[in-house]
């Protein structure tokens, strides 16, 4: 339609289009009554006020026939080119079209960016009938529940989500406003957690939202077993303190067997106190930012005091007259490791510590420092003690885990010394490593990457 018309049709309303439409009608009669008139007098008026009646009649059919034919099938683009009222109903049907088809394709864009933000979300979001089957799920829920969104759509949801306790959920028994469930990819080695919740919405419709806590639960449990470990740790050396104090506080005891006494409750209060301080060094480590690379640690320092402590535990574990142990410190590194000094020496010395407990007399303990292809560092501390089974290897590091509990204890350890030196290592950008063979020795080490290193 053109824009004069456009023009046009704004100005005039139906009433003002029917008048000219009755005006041109009209005048056309005149017209060719009027000539007729001249022609042939009152039969040629007669002729010609028919001929312009039934030629504009016709004109009108035509008109009407292509706007009828082009109704049945409207488009905008093929929009007939009429004059008149049949022209403006074609303009304003067209006009109409538009703004219709413009407004579903904004309300397609729209639900489109929606469907796009829901399918961008971390978590699980599956639209469910009145019914309880599938509308539409993004790729989140697919995954935490196994769906293929074309096979499973309008599937009933408790068909494909089988645990007891959603069947619950979703017939709305019980007062629970979400469940836990095990996730479809749920593994012994990775367990998968997912916590559903449903939401009612529009007529009968739920909204059901599933999210992956496995880490949450997994920190729970850590929580858990921290508590009950601590606690653990603790009840042992002040269940005995508490009955040396009471045989104390009972027994009229002779002096050297009190003595005895003394000494061993001196003995239990140091790894109480020694495991408090392991649990606060921890903590400080988790909760303090990595140390930053402007202080250079002297390795040479470092691994003199270390090696001058090694050497008075070995000492005063197998005394020098009963198969002493040999400890084998390599030259002091020519390189320096940027970091905390303390923390640093706190990680290596208890590496060093556990090859000098965990070996027996007459083995043999080495240590050295090497530069990686990397330009990384790496001290390694091998031993020929006890070694570990491979079932227990990937635990090594985590806070209280023991081989053999009551063999640590006995060398006094905490269980806590290789979590310190592994989460030490990774605040300088490094890892422990661990290799080891029952009965044969263990090599730990910690290997840092080149940009901690110096020199
Ligand atoms: P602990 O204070 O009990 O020694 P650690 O965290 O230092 O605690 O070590 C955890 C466990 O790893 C030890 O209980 C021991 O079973 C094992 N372990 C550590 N170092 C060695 C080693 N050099 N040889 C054999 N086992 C070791």
């Amino acid at each position: 339609m053109s824009g004069a018309a456009d023009v046009i049709s704004s100005f005039l309303n139906a009433k003002q289009f029917m008048l000219i439409r009755a005006f041109i009608f009209v005048s056309a009669q005149i017209l060719c009554g009027a000539c007729g008139w001249l022609w042939q007098g009152w039969p040629g008026a007669i002729a010609g006020v028919a001929a312009a009646s039934l030629a504009l009649l016709l004109a009108d059919a035509l008109r009407a026939r292509r706007f009828i034919h082009w109704l049945q099938e409207p488009d905008p683009a093929t929009s007939p080119a009429l004059r008149g009222a049949w022209g403006e109903a074609a303009y304003r049907v067209t006009r109409a079209l538009r703004a219709e088809r413009e407004g579903a394709r904004d309300s397609a864009r729209r639900l489109d960016d929606f469907l796009a933000a829901i399918q961008a979300s971390p978590d699980g979001v599956i639209l469910l009938d009145a019914q309880a089957r599938i509308e539409w799920s993004n790729d989140a829920a697919n995954q935490h529940f196994g769906l293929d969104p074309h096979r499973d759509r309008l599937q009933h949801i408790g068909n494909l989500v089988r645990e007891p306790a959603f069947a619950d959920y979703l017939a709305g028994r019980g007062q629970a406003r979400e469940v836990t469930l095990i996730g479809r990819q749920n593994t012994p080695a990775r367990p998968v957690r997912l916590s559903v919740q449903l939401h009612p919405y529009g007529a009968g419709q739920r909204l059901m939202l599933s999210r992956d806590i496995t880490v949450l639960a997994q920190a729970d449990a850590m929580r858990r077993d921290f508590v009950a470990n601590v606690s653990h740790e603790l009840r042992t050396p002040l269940t005995v303190l508490a009955g040396f104090v009471e045989t104390l506080q009972s027994l009229p005891l002779a002096e050297p067997e009190r003595a005895r006494y003394l000494d061993l409750m001196a003995a239990h209060s140091a790894r109480m106190r020694a495991l408090i301080d392991g649990l606060l060094t921890l903590s400080r480590l988790e909760g303090s930012p990595p140390p930053d690379d402007d202080e250079q640690v002297d390795l040479g320092a470092l691994m003199a005091q270390c090696e001058a402590e090694a050497r008075g535990l070995s000492a005063l574990l197998y005394p020098p007259e009963d198969r002493p142990q040999r400890l084998r410190f390599a030259a002091p590194p020519d390189f320096a490791l940027a970091g905390s000094a303390d923390e640093l020496r706190s990680a290596i010395a208890n590496l060093i510590h556990n090859a000098v407990r965990y070996t027996p007399a007459g083995g043999a303990i080495d240590v050295a420092w090497q530069r990686l292809p990397d330009g990384g560092a790496r001290l390694s501390v091998t031993d020929t003690g006890c070694g570990i089974a491979p079932e227990h290897l990937p635990r090594i590091g985590e806070r209280f885990y023991r081989i053999d509990r009551a063999r640590a204890r006995e060398s006094g350890g905490t269980g806590l010394g290789l979590a310190i030196a592994k989460h030490v290592a990774q605040r300088h950008d490094g890892e422990l490593q661990v290799s080891s063979t029952l009965g044969q020795g263990s090599c730990f080490a910690l290997a840092f990457a080149a940009r901690r290193v110096r020199g």
